[in-house]
């Protein structure tokens, strides 16, 4: 299992992002939960999860 760590671009919300090479995903993307900037596109090889663990510090951006 690979650990990292990805901060949003945008917002500058914090994420603990995992992936599982011997799962199988599903194709998609995940986004941003705060300001929905696509953060990675899934080709559905592999198993990925994304937490947030840091809240963006940007006021006026809804959190959920
Ligand atoms: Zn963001």
């Amino acid at each position: 299992m690979k650990k990292d760590d990805v901060t949003c671009p945008r917002c500058g919300a914090g994420f603990r992002r995992l992936e599982l090479s011997s799962g199988s995903g599903s194709k998609g993307e995940y986004r941003c939960p705060v300001c929905e900037t696509t953060l990675e596109q899934f080709g559905g090889d592999k198993l990925v999860a994304y937490r947030l663990t840091i809240q963006p510090s940007i006021r006026g951006l809804k959190t959920g």
